[in-house]
């Protein structure tokens, strides 16, 4: 993510201060926050759009006879309009939110290096499930805060408005919420070392993540991944499945609740049934 911001600050630097203004430190800083923002808030917007928009038109649309999830109803023009509507509005907030934590990191504050040899490839590899398992247990535990009353009526609520998920849910969050599940990326980066570009590898990654665990078609079922069905049960019963990558928390703090396949990836089989019931046809 720094990388984005260093690269579209140093050429807004070269496009804009030179003709509006001197390079002082202050309009220096105003630049490097401004392509911190439009990172954020562009790169965020232009993702959710094109990614989302995929995942819905190839489940939902191109391959629908297979995919499409008989828990939803079929006219979904209502439901992914106000979902599309309210991330639109909420990610350019989302972004005013996140972007100073950003700053601290391109700005040095936390332990982002760019050189492999710092720490070598043995931490680089260890980074990796480090990164996965301190942000899924923090995000576990901010997901069940905001399920305490006061947050959830003024927060996390508007994310679960629609019982049923479509790949559209996925960033349709209040600002505060969208922010509050995404500190722990920037928490970790804060505090243990991380290569700069795995660090950007890992943040799309959660945005992939995030659109496919609110499509509804689970290849997976029960284990210790946190799935597309899990997440299905949390949205439908609210108190069950609040990890992001795993199951593990949730299985430790007693809020676990397994899920079942929806679809034989191989063969191309679909399994029709309720979640939470045994599999009934294929
Ligand atoms: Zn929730
Ligand atoms: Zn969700």
């Amino acid at each position: 993510m720094e990388v984005l911001i260093e690269t579209l600050r140093d050429s807004m630097t070269e496009a804009l201060v030179p003709s509006i203004m001197s390079s002082t430190p202050t309009n220096l800083f105003l630049v490097e926050v401004a392509a911190g923002y439009l990172v954020n808030a562009v790169g965020g917007m232009f993702f959710y759009l094109v990614f989302a928009g995929l995942s819905f038109w190839y489940l939902y649309v191109f391959k629908r006879e297979q995919y499409f999830p008989p828990t939803l109803p079929i006219d979904l023009k209502l439901q992914v309009r106000q979902e599309i509507s309210y991330a639109c509005w909420s990610i350019p907030i989302m972004a005013v939110l996140l972007t100073p934590f950003q700053l601290l990191i391109v700005n040095g504050y936390g332990k982002v290096y760019e050189n492999v040899d710092e720490y070598g490839w043995g931490y680089f590899l260890f980074s990796i499930p480090f990164f996965l398992l301190f942000t899924d247990m923090l995000i576990y535990f901010i997901h069940r805060a905001l399920h305490w009353n006061i947050f959830y009526k003024y927060i996390h609520k508007p994310h679960h408005r629609f019982r049923y998920t479509t790949p559209f849910s996925s960033h349709s969050f209040h600002p505060l919420d969208g922010w509050a599940q995404g500190i722990p990326y920037y928490i970790f980066a804060l505090l243990f070392p991380i290569h700069n570009k795995l660090f950007m590898v890992l943040f799309v990654l959660v945005n992939f993540w995030t659109i496919s665990i609110h499509d509804q078609v689970d290849f997976q079922g029960a284990g210790i991944i946190n799935s597309t069905g899990h997440h299905t049960i949390h949205h439908e019963l609210f108190v069950y499945n609040y990890g992001q990558y795993t199951t593990l928390w949730d299985r430790l703090c007693g809020t676990y609740k397994p899920s079942f396949k929806t679809n034989e990836l191989l063969t191309g089989k679909r399994i029709i049934k309720k979640r939470g019931s045994k599999a009934k046809a294929a």
